[in-house]
């Protein structure tokens, strides 16, 4: 299983790929799942949480660091067996009481396409089972573990209630802002608001991370994300 260490020591472990990346921060004696994937991956994400020196009941929060279906399926089922709070942005709070995030729109041609007849299907194939957050983030928070350092931010623009969690400044784990599919690129092939999302970039080379953790894909370095960044913010006529 893939995993990173910050020098604070904090851990992130790779509980789920393939299809979505949930990963599960673990600093001090406190763990916290970021993502939790479809509901078809369930038992694997569990699995895989089992195998490591813990279980599912030391996890204390879920944070999702959106609401489409592929990232957070299984979190009424996880706040249900393993009794964590769940975090999400309060742009979320509709749509999860609802059971459906609308999916986001395509940055290109045949993404655009895919997202179309994605909408016109709607919640029937994409929706999840509606939870009852613990928490609603607005702006900035901090979790405090221990000597961990842990931040989420909003990064807003491949969805409006896209969020980032910081680890010791060294790390991020940052959903889908950015994609770790593609080698000389970091845009997503899905986004509501491309501005807001290359703005979300920049927030995130402020916080002085060298590695972002993406829900699809690999990990995505600094030197990328920030060469990305010039190229949009040039193209785009952004500050
Ligand atoms: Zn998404």
């Amino acid at each position: 299983m893939k995993s990173w260490t910050t020098q604070k020591g904090s851990k992130i472990y790779q509980v789920l790929g393939g299809r979505s990346n949930s990963y599960l921060i673990s600093a001090g004696n406190h763990n916290i799942l970021v993502d939790t994937g479809k509901l078809s991956a369930f038992t694997r994400l569990n699995e895989n949480i089992n195998r490591l020196e813990f279980s599912c009941q030391d996890i204390e929060f879920l944070i999702l660091t959106h609401t489409h279906f592929d990232h957070c399926q299984s979190a009424k089922r996880i706040k249900d067996q393993f009794n964590c709070q769940i975090i999400v942005s309060d742009k979320a709070a509709g749509s999860v009481k609802n059971g459906y995030t609308a999916l986001p729109s395509g940055t290109n041609f045949f993404s655009g396409l895919i997202s179309g007849s994605g909408r016109r299907i709607g919640k029937t194939r994409f929706g999840y089972e509606s939870f009852e957050p613990d928490v609603l983030i607005e702006g900035e928070y901090k979790l405090h573990r221990n000597d961990a350092d842990i931040k989420i931010i909003e990064t807003g623009g491949h969805s409006p209630d896209s969020l980032s969690i910081i680890v010791d400044n060294e790390i991020a784990v940052v959903g889908d802002a950015m994609f770790g599919i593609f080698r000389n690129s970091v845009l997503p092939p899905f986004a509501d608001n491309i501005d807001d999302m290359v703005k979300s970039w920049g927030k995130l080379l402020k916080t002085g991370c060298n590695t972002f953790l993406p829900g699809h894909g690999s990990e995505v370095k600094r030197q990328l994300l920030q060469k990305e960044y010039d190229l949009f913010v040039r193209n785009r006529n952004l500050i």
